[in-house]
């Protein structure tokens, strides 16, 4: 409310609620520390997990920050805004999703004490701007080059990112698989991760899980007698039904004699048959198609020892068609050897109950498939997150070729380093470097508290070892001792830090920058809200 002349001016419904200055600073700060405080126990090998379940009683287990923010309800916009950058994280970097949302919280706590200084908030996000830039001139000087074409790197960065992310049994033989398919994928545009076609199949062990070289589908051959295999594979993809057309209104046919009726089935069934002998004039031998299939094609396909998927998703369809180069068919009158894919084998395989189609050897190399395997279907789907995280890992190392060690050990250094630099900084911005370098050591602080060590002994022992130079020594979290990461086979690209220093600053600017936060209670069109509930319309839910 505004006045001019003595008479007040109303700017905001009486129904707006509205908060600003410090307080609509503090409100934002408390609800993205809130979030930050859900995920910070999760960080690291030994950190705990989350059992997340929904309003129909549905229940995922995971370690995974992204994951975790993606499916809890969250109403705050401040802490929205935190969700915001696990995902941008996720999509860049693949990893490291944790670490920038507790970055996040850290660098806007820290700010709030700055401000209790009476800092201005402009200062602290220029001051927070210059350490970034400086944190990330660091990382590039601490990063190690590896030799991408070796698998021994990667291996080491596929097994950081899949330990304690529940599949530590495994975790050798997971690595393995995830550089295996990481490298198919990989061509000099960069590698594609999307390209690698995961499926989950409940059942057997996380060990279990394999990789195909090639496509492989949820379907099983439709007729007993048809071959389980077939090696030099002719692939036919069809996508109109294989069975007689029904017409679309109801038609009679008066048929008076047994010979007309006779006249009429015989008809049928030779239509089919032209329509098998056509596929098997192309030369095909392995019949894949989007919709039905008649019993009778099913008979004949057998007959001509043809085997035969029906019913296949489409974006199956055309991932073998990508994979073996055949094309996908309308018309099967009008089929032809060209249209026809190769793969060096097509077989049918059993994992625990179910069967699968495996196209194996196909002609496009970088067609690869993993199978996820585990005993319950929490399992499988924890597995496949570890897996989509570390193909991502390799994949940034593979890309940029540049690497640093783990368990804390890279904020350690950049603390150290970043503090020594703010004393060459004249003014308030100071105290903001010096912020953003404590923010940094909340890092190697909660992977100690996540492993029930303490961590103030901890990360003074951690300073002093980098005050000596020892640029890569970090916490071993297993022995509760320090130790070099290198050495350790802990490293991670170095595109996951530098993403989640990106983006934790990204979120505390933009949160700093607000002063003032407005609850419109107008309800969106066509929504209306119950009499007696509060109403927040336009985006804009309640403040906590
Ligand atoms: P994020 O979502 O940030 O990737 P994680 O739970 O995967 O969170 O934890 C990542 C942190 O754990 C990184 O700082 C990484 O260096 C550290 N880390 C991973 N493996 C080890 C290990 N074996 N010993 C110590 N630290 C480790
Ligand atoms: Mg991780």
């Amino acid at each position: 409310m505004a006045t001019m002349g003595g008479s007040p001016i109303i700017v905001l419904s009486q129904d707006a609620t509205r908060s600003k200055g410090r307080e609509a600073q503090h409100n934002n700060i408390s609800a993205a520390m809130a979030v930050a405080e859900a995920v910070r126990t999760t960080l690291g090998p030994r950190g705990m997990d989350k059992m997340l379940v929904d309003m129909l009683g549905d229940v995922v287990v995971t370690n995974d920050g992204a994951t975790i923010l993606k499916e809890i309800d969250i109403e705050h916009p401040a802490a929205k805004m935190i969700v915001e950058i696990s995902k941008t994280q996720d999509e860049e970097a693949g990893d490291g999703t944790t670490t920038a949302v507790v970055l996040a919280g850290e660098l806007l706590k820290r700010a709030e004490n700055l401000t209790d200084l009476d800092v201005h908030p402009t200062v602290i996000i220029s001051g927070y701007s210059i350490a970034l830039a400086k944190a990330k001139e660091i990382l590039e000087e601490i990063a190690i080059n590896v030799e991408t074409s070796g698998d021994e790197a990667l291996l080491k960065i596929a097994k950081t990112s899949l330990t304690g992310k529940g599949v530590d049994v495994a975790h050798g033989h997971l690595s393995e698989i995830v550089v295996n398919a990481a490298r198919a994928v990989a061509d000099e545009y960069g590698v594609d991760i999307d390209q690698i076609n995961v499926e989950r199949k409940v059942g057997g062990k996380v060990n279990d899980t394999l990789m195909i070289d090639g496509v492989a589908i949820d379907k099983d051959k439709v007729h007993a007698s048809m071959p389980d295999s077939v090696k030099n594979a002719k692939i036919a993809l069809i996508n109109s039904s294989m069975e007689v057309k029904k017409t679309e209104f109801s038609a009679e046919i008066a048929i008076k004699t047994p010979d007309q009726l006779q006249a009429f089935l015989d008809e049928e069934e030779a239509t089919l048959r032209a329509m098998v002998e056509k596929v098997r004039d192309s030369g095909a031998n392995v019949v894949v198609c989007q919709k039905g299939m008649d019993d009778l094609v099913q008979f004949y396909l057998a007959k001509n020892d043809i085997l035969g998927l029906r019913r296949v998703k489409k974006s199956d369809m055309e991932r073998i068609g990508r994979a073996t180069g055949a094309k996908i068919i309308t018309n099967i009158d009008a089929i032809s050897a060209e249209d026809l894919g190769e793969a060096d084998l097509v077989e049918e395989r059993k994992f625990g109950d179910e069967k699968m189609t495996i196209f194996e050897g196909c002609l496009d190399p970088k067609a690869v498939s993993i199978i996820v395997r585990g005993g319950t279907e929490h399992v499988v789907a924890e597995t496949d997150r570890a897996i989509h995280d570390a193909l991502k890992a390799v994949g940034c190392a593979i890309e940029d070729g540049k690497v640093v060690a783990g368990g804390g050990s890279p904020e350690v250094e950049l603390a150290m380093r970043l503090r020594s630099y703010s004393s060459e900084l004249k003014g308030r911005e100071q105290l903001a470097v010096k912020a953003f370098a404590d923010a940094l050591e909340t890092i190697p602080k909660t992977l100690a508290e996540n492993s029930g060590l303490d961590q103030v002994d901890k990360l003074v022992e951690l300073r002093a070892m980098h005050q000596k130079g020892q640029k890569t020594v970090g916490i071993d979290v297993y022995t509760g001792e320090l130790s070099d990461m290198w050495e350790k086979g802990v490293i991670e690209p170095l595109r996951v830090k530098r993403q989640a220093l990106d983006s934790a600053v990204d979120v505390t600017t933009m949160l700093l920058r607000i002063d003032d936060v407005i609850a419109v209670s107008k309800a969106p069109e066509g929504e209306t809200c119950a009499p007696g509930e509060p109403c927040y319309g336009g985006g804009m839910p309640p403040m906590m």
